[in-house]
């Protein structure tokens, strides 16, 4: 077979999971919680499994009781911007990843041109590439990760389709400004290019630093994709759903997709997470997530200090960036895995987030972790 993807191997999330396992190191590297989602959303799971009916499949777009839900949540959260249509605006997914995929199909014609900011999440560049698009990776420099404005409008051109957007940012943190999303729709305004905002760590925004979505931007919101995980939000990666916010046009490209992809998302899942979002009507849990996570930041951080290692600054999202140029001058790959064989600690190494495999001496360790596990990941790595 002529493979589409003959340079892609098994992503890095995998390969690093399968070393931790092989070596038995503590597991920093691919970005999951090694804790639960909350009771009460195991409690409603297991309700709706022994709930007769709730096992066929679900309206295609979605429960309308968890698109309702979803709705009231983010015009309670983001006030500032009309509340999105549950019915012609919001669509579940089988994880942003679906979200993701589905944009890229429904928008991306061959030849059209993608923006994507470097480091990038890795399937963004493969799945814009089996669209047959072109994607124009604009670098966000370390240590702050921020865009470069001129840098972008220099990679614009009248074939970019769309802008992908990561708020807060995997690998880095870095999180969009008022002032980011300003200048992005200065850029575009007068173009027919659209922006997928993928906006799986939304509510991990540290430092009470604001948390802007694309739609709280007028001009933006007319021309985006907003995508968000329940994975992230609660602790249920294995449960592989999301959404999208939409307006209507953009939903209906979306949806034509879905439809064929994986046309509906569990059903017990979805009414489990209605229940979940239905009774929290003041958002705690998603209010507590900013707290609940700068906590492990900080202790994780304290904990390597003062030990050689360089702590990136980490303004949002699960991982910590860090230089470890004062013990070695390997690549990263190479360092990488000496830390998972000889010191018992898998990590991610930062090339792998970048479509040249731009090596800049970085690893990305994931803080979604018990204390416990911090703490003993950090006697290693001290
Ligand atoms: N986008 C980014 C930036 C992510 O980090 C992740 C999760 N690793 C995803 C999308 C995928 O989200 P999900 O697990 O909901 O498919
Ligand atoms: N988003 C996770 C990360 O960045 C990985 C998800 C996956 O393995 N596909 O680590």
């Amino acid at each position: 077979l002529h493979s589409k993807l003959p340079d892609v191997g098994v992503s890095i999330f995998t390969q690093m999971t399968l070393l931790a396992q092989e070596t038995g190191a503590i597991n920093l590297a691919q970005g999951f919680p090694d804790y639960d989602p909350p009771q009460e959303l195991l409690e409603a799971l297991a309700r709706h499994a022994r709930t007769p009916g709730h096992h066929q499949y679900a309206p295609m777009p979605g429960l309308p009781r968890l698109r309702a839900a979803i709705s009231a949540q983010v015009a309670r959260l983001q006030a500032d911007a009309p509340a999105p249509d549950p019915a012609t605006e919001i669509t579940i997914t089988a994880g942003a990843t679906e979200a993701l995929y589905a944009v890229l199909a429904a928008v991306v014609r061959p030849g059209d041109e993608v923006l994507v900011f470097e480091p990038a999440y890795d399937l963004y560049g493969p799945a814009i590439r089996l669209q047959g698009g072109i994607p124009r990776y604009v670098r966000l420099p370390a240590p702050h990760f921020r865009p470069d404005w001129d840098a972008v409008r220099r990679v614009l051109s009248p074939r970019t389709r769309l802008v992908m957007v990561n708020t807060p940012h995997n690998p880095s943190g870095a999180v969009f400004t008022a002032e980011d999303w300003h200048e992005l729709a200065r850029l575009l305004d007068g173009t027919d290019a659209l922006v997928l905002s993928d906006e799986v760590y939304e509510h991990l925004v540290f430092d009470d630093a604001p948390r802007i979505s694309a739609r709280q931007h007028p001009a933006l919101r007319e021309r985006s994709f907003v995508l968000s995980s329940f994975g992230k939000t609660y602790h249920a990666t294995g449960w592989k759903a999301g959404y999208c916010i939409a307006p209507p046009a953009l939903t209906t490209e979306v949806r034509r997709v879905h439809q064929f992809v994986t046309f509906a998302v569990s059903t017990p899942t979805q009414h489990a997470l209605a229940d979940a979002l239905e009774a929290d009507i003041t958002d705690a849990h998603a209010r507590g997530l900013a707290t609940f996570y700068q906590e492990k930041r900080d202790h994780f951080r304290t904990l390597l200090a003062g030990a050689g290692w360089d702590l990136l600054p980490v303004p949002g999202g699960y991982f910590q960036l860090a230089r470890y140029d004062a013990f070695s001058p390997a690549k990263d790959v190479a360092f990488a895995e000496f830390l998972a064989r000889e010191k018992g600690v898998a990590v991610v190494p930062v090339s792998a987030f970048y479509h040249d495999g731009l090596d800049e001496g970085l690893i990305r360790f994931c803080f979604a972790k018990e204390a416990a596990t911090l703490e003993a990941a950090a006697a290693r790595l001290r």
